[in-house]
């Protein structure tokens, strides 16, 4: 066993594994451009306050799940938990609300989170997360759900469920959660351990839990929808007749809350058919109270964030595959010192043309060379030796079919490029 393993939680994205990424983000950044999103990168740590403010000091993240640590300066910084914050930090510090609103940008990055890992749960794993900020419009949910919807549809993905709930805003939410409280405080003695203790920090939490002996409680428990006011009402069934235009099919659930205190309004996940008890790959909602609870003026704000492994675990178990690495198609091999720095001049010609070139090293014979070719996947393998050296020539193998010809020096470049198109 080596002698040092990636942390607990932790995992190395090896090249093998890389063109599930590739591919992923490629179609991420397609579809970004199709709607208009732009990307915009934040730090990987924040004032621990801006995390504690905006997911809020009763949730299970801020309570136990953030990497914080002071730093030589005496600051509390803390790795992010999640993308949002950061994302209305900017927008904020950055005066964007000059811009034309909905201001609609995306990012890819490293997530920090202290859970117990499994199977699609780690401790560090990366996100995709989008957000239009600025437009209250039931609309601009309708198009976040929709850019996550064909993301995966588009990806190939069978049996995706949307799941969609409404948990109102600061006018109604608050009678919806006393009406829960006084619910579930008739049922104090038959609810869980875990639960008891929500009840009293976080009774929306109550919905999550996946203790088998909470479940009839939870199914009978009141709905956030029935608790809506008429705006919220209003908006979230605009919400619903733009995803029946759209013919996106979506499950009403009542369960869905979502963890984080900033949340108003739509909540929706994505679920996943194959990956098990993980099977939300996104989730997100809109946060119309956001700016203003990190000071800024009342902003509203949508916006979801995709689990890359998550996604790419889901397009392995359903057996989608991803398009093969970029390799280069031509192998270089030479025979001899003088070989070798005229091949080293001629490979440089090559990639300076966009011909993608792999050199090969040490002092193999020309047979392991031509392996090693193989291995790799080349298309073309040139051949240098002396005495292709004295005619100013090179052999140009196909590999594939093992015919070879020897192509003046001068003109492999556009032999090669005839071919490779
Ligand atoms: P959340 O911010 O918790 O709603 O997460 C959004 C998405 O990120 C989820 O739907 C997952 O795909 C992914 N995700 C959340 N937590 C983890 C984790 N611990 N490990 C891997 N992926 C995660």
């Amino acid at each position: 066993m080596a002698a040092f393993q990636a942390p607990r939680g932790t995992q190395d994205i090896l090249p093998e594994d890389q063109p599930y990424w590739r591919h992923l983000r490629e179609r991420i950044v397609h579809l970004c451009s199709l709607y208009g999103y732009e990307p915009i990168d934040t730090p990987t740590f924040e004032d621990t306050a801006l995390f504690a403010r905006s997911i809020g000091e009763g949730t299970d993240i801020v309570e136990k799940e953030m990497y914080t640590f002071e730093d030589k300066g005496g600051n509390s910084l803390t790795l992010r938990p999640e993308m949002t914050a950061s994302v209305v930090r900017a927008y904020l510090e950055h005066g964007m609300h000059t811009l034309i609103r909905p201001v609609k940008v995306y990012s890819f990055g490293s997530i920090f989170r202290y859970d117990r890992p499994q199977a699609g749960r780690y401790r560090e794993f990366h996100q995709f997360n989008l957000e239009a900020i600025g437009e209250a419009d039931p609309g601009v949910d309708v198009e976040i759900i929709q850019v996550a919807w064909h993301l995966l549809s588009s990806l190939g993905f069978r049996g995706i469920e949307l799941q969609l709930n409404s948990i109102g805003c600061p006018q109604c939410h608050p009678s919806y959660v006393e009406r829960l409280v006084e619910y579930y405080g008739q049922h104090h003695e038959a609810l869980c351990g875990d639960c008891q203790r929500r009840l009293e920090r976080n009774p929306l939490r109550l919905l999550d839990c996946k203790n088998p002996r909470c479940q009839p409680l939870i199914e009978d428990a009141p709905r956030s929808s029935s608790y809506l006011d008429d705006s919220c009402q209003e908006h979230f069934d605009a919400v619903r007749h733009g995803l029946e235009m759209l013919e996106v099919p979506h499950a009403l659930n009542h369960r869905l809350v979502r963890g984080l205190d900033y949340y108003t309004r739509t909540v929706f996940e994505m679920w996943a058919e194959g990956i098990g008890a993980q099977s939300a790959v996104c989730g997100g909602g809109r946060y119309d109270g956001l700016a203003e609870e990190l000071g800024g003026k009342p902003t509203p704000g949508i916006g979801f964030a995709l689990g890359m492994e998550r996604t790419i675990l889901a397009m392995r178990k359903q057996g989608l595959v991803a398009p093969s690495p970029l390799r280069p198609p031509v192998f270089l091999a030479t025979l001899g010192p003088e070989a070798r720095d005229a091949g080293l001049k001629l490979a440089h010609a090559l990639r300076k043309e966009g011909i993608g070139v792999r050199s090969s090293f040490g002092r193999r014979g020309l047979k392991a060379q031509l392996r090693q070719a193989n291995k790799f996947g080349a298309s073309y393998a040139l051949i240098m030796g002396d005495a292709e050296l004295q005619v100013n020539k090179v052999v140009v193998r196909a590999l594939a079919r093992g015919e070879q010809e020897e192509v003046p020096m001068a003109e492999v470049a556009s032999w090669l490029r005839q071919r490779l198109n």
